[in-house]
């Protein structure tokens, strides 16, 4: 694989924070992938919701196949502008692994429940998963994942976290970017979001065709397909539109990205992290495109009033199963009462309240929904 000189290269690499061996017939970056595909937080995005929660039906996306279209699209990127494609799949296989159950519904009613004990923040979730949460290797607690594999996961965080977080949380107040390949999954994430939103919307009712010929990105496809194919219908005419509108988004982040380091000429990962402003970008004209969906989606699809009930039956349960297990960790099964206690010991309340969010946190939406049933409904068995 050829890489740029501000690609990510392993003889550079920060490393990981627990020192191990290289492995023997995969690069390191590899090695990160590897350990996320068979972590168990990766399982269980398998029934964690993007909008429509699990059971509403089988055809939509889920968080896992949400990341591996994440994936998918970052690995064509990082090869094309010759960035570190293992580790652009790395991060975009990892980087919604601190979802919450029912997705923003669920994040928002659990940061509320942690306000008093420090919040909760999915994305720095997905970095606590990988460090902290996972445990299955005998030498160190997490995945020991890379530096740069640990920076890409972390794309934001407050100051106040940055200083508790060691060498990943630096770059928040140095004001220092990531890498290139963290850019890019970035963006790789709001392209697939935005467009298998559509994809998922048309095929639920809650938004339809009508509708969606007002917005330019949609429009411009939908016409070259009629001009083409004009008697084309149904899902196969939705596929064709929106298969077109993500190629048309990756051509131009690639293009627009590629015209940035031909003008800057980073010279290393280190430029990269040092610029002014981040290199990876869409154009002008595609930026309002994007903007312009989003505002619809955002209106019409996201607030729609299916949605919304499903959001307040998410909040309800999260805000229960919180405040149940706060007031009496009985509740817990005997696994995690005894973590919640050591953290309680260790950290008093705030630890405590930790400790639940992590659990919450890492429920799939139909776990979530049962251990409700099993606390809360009297018929239930336990
Ligand atoms: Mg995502």
């Amino acid at each position: 694989m050829q890489l740029a000189p501000y690609a990510a290269q392993l003889s550079s690499s920060r490393g990981r924070r627990f020192a191990e061996e290289a492995p023997t017939y995969r690069s390191d970056y590899q090695r990160d992938r590897d350990r996320i595909v068979h972590s168990s937080a990766f399982r269980r995005l398998e029934y964690k919701t993007q909008v429509f929660v699990n059971h509403e039906g089988d055809m939509f996306r889920t968080r896992l196949t949400h990341s591996i279209e994440v994936a998918q699209l970052s690995r064509s990127i990082a090869r094309i502008l010759e960035l570190n494609e293992d580790l652009s799949e790395t991060i975009a296989l990892a980087h919604d692994l601190g979802h919450t159950p029912f997705g923003h519904a669920g994040q928002d009613a659990l940061n509320a429940s942690m306000k008093d004990y420090g919040g909760f923040e999915h994305n720095l979730q997905s970095l606590r998963t990988v460090d902290k949460l996972e445990q299955s290797y005998a030498e160190f607690p997490g995945l020991n994942l890379t530096f740069e594999s640990r920076e890409g996961i972390l794309k934001h965080c407050s100051p106040k976290n940055a200083k508790q977080l060691g060498d990943v949380g630096e770059r928040f107040l140095k004001k220092q970017l990531p890498s290139l390949e963290a850019q890019t999954v970035n963006l790789a994430d709001e392209v697939a979001y935005n467009n298998h939103d559509v994809d998922d919307g048309l095929r639920s009712g809650l938004i339809n065709m009508e509708q969606l010929l007002d917005i330019r990105l949609f429009r411009e496809q939908f016409d070259l397909v009629q001009k083409q194919f004009p008697d084309i219908q149904d899902r196969r005419q939705v596929h064709e539109i929106i298969r077109r509108m993500i190629n048309r988004q990756v051509i131009d982040l690639i293009d627009t990205t590629r015209h940035n380091l031909q003008r800057l000429k980073p010279g290393s990962i280190d430029d990269i992290r040092n610029h002014t402003h981040e290199l990876a970008g869409f154009s002008p004209d595609m930026l309002e495109m994007n903007q312009e969906l989003k505002r619809f989606l955002r209106k019409q699809m996201y607030s729609h009033f299916r949605v919304h009930r499903m959001s307040v039956k998410a909040t309800h349960i999260i805000q229960h199963l919180f405040n149940a297990f706060l007031d009496d960790p009985r509740l817990l099964s005997p696994k995690y009462h005894s973590i919640v206690k050591q953290k309680q010991a260790e950290h008093g309340d705030a630890g405590k309240a930790r400790a639940i969010a992590d659990y919450i946190a890492g429920m799939t939406d139909r776990y979530a929904i049962a251990e409700y049933g099993k606390i809360f409904n009297p018929g239930e068995l336990t």
